[in-house]
């Protein structure tokens, strides 16, 4: 009986189900069985996904069928070179291998569900704003089904293939103009717009619909976890704890968790927000 009682608290608490976890930034693995596995045992039950049209596919409509998980389905909008960065030029966005989806097809995939947010928009790696004219047609596809948009900021990792990359692309100011044309457009920004932080935080204080996700920050590998904790403590400071969001970014779950778990002056309520209460009301 006591060896039952050991094994059953050691069961629950290695299964991860005692915690939710809303994984808002995710990029789908060559090997998504394992990696909806690996999610499905950390507590994650719901990721917003964006990958290669052909991976993107096995994720099956809803809910991937392997582990259960619900899946938002993304779509990466431009593409340099017509493949998905970081990965060795191997594989492509779209179907027909182009930079740009057609209009036309982006809006019968929202209608058909195949579609749930755009993004990862990756406007920076393409070399131009996120307000260049050329994504006003899709923003505007966004805006009439009420999609989300999530859209790359900041810095990015080597090795990604994109030669016209720029770095001062990725200033999340660049959006205000986007925001003002569109109004109604629910956008966040991927990695909350670091390292132009203190922009951000005043660009969300102006948009109260405005979001954003901690994918990357929150991973120690790339940001030493004392900067981490002053970056949470100037959000959480300036009031922004209902709109900061969890999300992996595919670093491991465990440690881009437990870099949540250790921040003391976030508490378990505030923490509960960031995990999946905040992705939720973002997302449904
Ligand atoms: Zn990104």
């Amino acid at each position: 009986m006591r060896y039952f009682v050991i094994v059953t608290a050691l069961l629950i608490s290695c299964s991860g189900k005692d915690r939710k976890i809303f994984d808002a930034h995710l990029h789908g693995d060559p090997d998504l069985e394992k990696q909806f596995q690996t999610l499905h045992t950390s507590g994650v039950y719901e990721a917003a996904v964006s990958s290669g049209w052909e991976i993107q596919q096995g994720f099956g409509i809803e809910h991937n069928q392997v582990s259960g998980v619900k899946i938002l389905h993304g779509l990466f909008i431009p593409c340099p070179l017509g493949k998905v960065p970081y990965s060795q030029q191997k594989r492509a966005c779209y179907e027909n291998g182009n930079e740009w989806p057609e209009v036309a097809w982006v809006e019968q995939q929202i209608k058909e569900k195949k579609i749930n947010f755009m993004g990862e928009v990756l406007t920076q790696y393409y070399g131009i704003s996120s307000s260049d004219t050329l994504m006003y047609p899709y923003y505007a596809l966004a805006e009439k089904y009420n999609i989300p948009v999530g859209l790359h900021t900041g810095s990015a990792g080597p090795d990604h293939g994109c030669p016209d990359f720029k770095e001062e692309m990725g200033n999340p100011l660049l959006l205000q103009s986007t925001l003002n044309k569109f109004p109604k457009l629910r956008v966040w920004l991927m990695h909350a717009g670091a390292p132009f932080v203190k922009e951000f935080i005043e660009m969300m204080k102006a948009n109260p619909g405005l979001y954003a996700d901690i994918s990357v920050l929150n991973n120690p590998v790339i940001i030493p976890p004392a900067d981490f904790s002053s970056l949470m403590k100037s959000f959480i400071d300036a009031g922004l704890e209902d709109r900061l969001m969890f999300g992996t970014d595919n670093a491991d779950i465990e440690t881009t968790t437990k870099a949540i778990e250790q921040l003391e002056f976030v508490s378990a309520k505030q923490k509960e927000k960031l995990f999946f209460k905040n992705a939720e009301r973002f997302f449904h």
